[in-house]
């Protein structure tokens, strides 16, 4: 069997989302959108299943995999509904649902629905992508409240630049936010990773932890309580052939790596099909058998090579990790020129193990 495994550690996600809360002192929705960042999102709601307030989740397709496998929390639609015609299955479903524009507040005013919803109305604080703006905002809630079909909503928006620790463009999200919501009797929700680790000064009622359940840092820069973190997921695989090259070889397609000394390369079952980034150039670090070394050469569909020439007790079959709680996923993302968001989420073809 190819060696290649995502292992998942529900104790760490447990861990994190823990903190989440600790950090927020809030209530704390999960976020699990995406296949929860691509570690499983069935399996990542059930671990959490008995200690979370409730998740969220990108789309009503999302949401119905969580309650055709048992999950009876709540689960928010961060984009809501796409079509009128979801509302019955978001009231059938007992789902909650943002409200981001104007649109969906229309729908819902003409769309006769058989049970209240339950509206996360979304502000466009600053941000610019979604939401109503603070002009629409109070009209919109006045009109949810009058359609006769909302039973409770909470007042959401959304930061932009909160992983920037030195931006003042949270603070200024935050007053328009507290501008547009004055007088309105909600709950309501700001918190991503970023301003749950990083803005103790932003409160809310509910976060909406993502990243940092899965154990990693939204930020560019090493910052405290994100060291606090435990990461979730190890991408790992074995040694499938090791050689010998003497200096001036070239490894791998387009011969981008040149050995520059006598050379032992490894080459790992791992590439850019399985979801590790093909941008990772020379350098970004891997661990084979225990010891850090380096990636080389251009990482291809299926396998990559890995410099073993101070690596003398690595063999064919030897552990290799990719990423995991020896080389952070942020390090590769980073070298890789993207986000750790983002090579979670292109995870594929790899088998995911669970423990914990
Ligand atoms: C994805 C998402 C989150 C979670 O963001 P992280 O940075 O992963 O914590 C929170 N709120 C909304 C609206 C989102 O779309």
């Amino acid at each position: 069997m190819r060696p290649a495994r995502a292992l998942i550690d529900l104790q760490a996600l447990r861990h994190n989302y823990r903190l989440a809360r600790e950090l927020s002192g809030a209530k704390a929705l999960a976020v699990v959108k995406a296949d929860a960042y691509g570690h499983g999102a069935v399996r990542c709601a059930l671990a959490l299943e008995t200690e979370a307030d409730g998740f969220a989740v990108a789309c009503i397709e999302e949401a119905l995999e969580l309650r055709a496998a048992g999950i009876k929390a709540p689960v928010l639609l961060l984009e809501g509904f796409f079509e009128a015609s979801e509302l019955s299955l978001i009231a059938e479903h007992d789902l909650w649902c943002v409200v981001h524009s104007l649109w969906q507040v229309e729908a819902i005013e003409r769309t006769p629905v058989h049970k209240p919803l339950k509206v996360w109305l979304k502000l466009d604080s600053g941000m610019h992508r979604a939401g109503l703006s603070p002009l629409e905002y109070r009209d919109g809630y006045q009109r949810l409240l009058a359609s006769g079909k909302v039973a409770r909503i909470v007042l959401m928006s959304h930061f932009a630049r909160a992983d920037e620790l030195d931006a003042d463009t949270t603070a200024q999200q935050l007053a328009v936010f507290q501008a547009a919501r004055e007088g309105l009797v909600a709950e309501c929700s700001l918190s991503n990773s970023p301003a749950v680790l990083g803005w103790p000064q932003v409160s809310s009622d509910w976060a909406r932890p993502g990243i940092m359940l899965y154990g990693a840092t939204p930020f560019e820069v090493p910052q405290a309580e994100a060291s606090r973190l435990q990461p979730v997921m190890t991408l790992q695989s074995r040694l499938i052939s090791v050689r010998e090259l003497p200096a001036g070889e070239p490894v791998g397609y387009g011969g981008h790596f040149t050995t520059t000394q006598a050379s032992r390369v490894g080459v790992v079952a791992m590439g850019y099909a399985d979801g590790y980034p093909r941008q990772a150039p020379t350098g970004t670090p891997v661990v084979v058998a225990g010891t850090r070394t380096r990636l080389i050469g251009r990482v291809s569909m299926d396998m990559l090579c890995v410099d073993l020439t101070d690596v003398p007790e690595a063999v064919v079959g030897s552990p290799v990790e990719l990423w995991g709680k020896q080389v952070l996923a942020s390090d590769v993302a980073t070298q890789a020129g993207t986000i750790p968001y983002q090579i979670f989420c292109n995870l594929k073809r790899v088998p995911r193990d669970y423990a914990g």
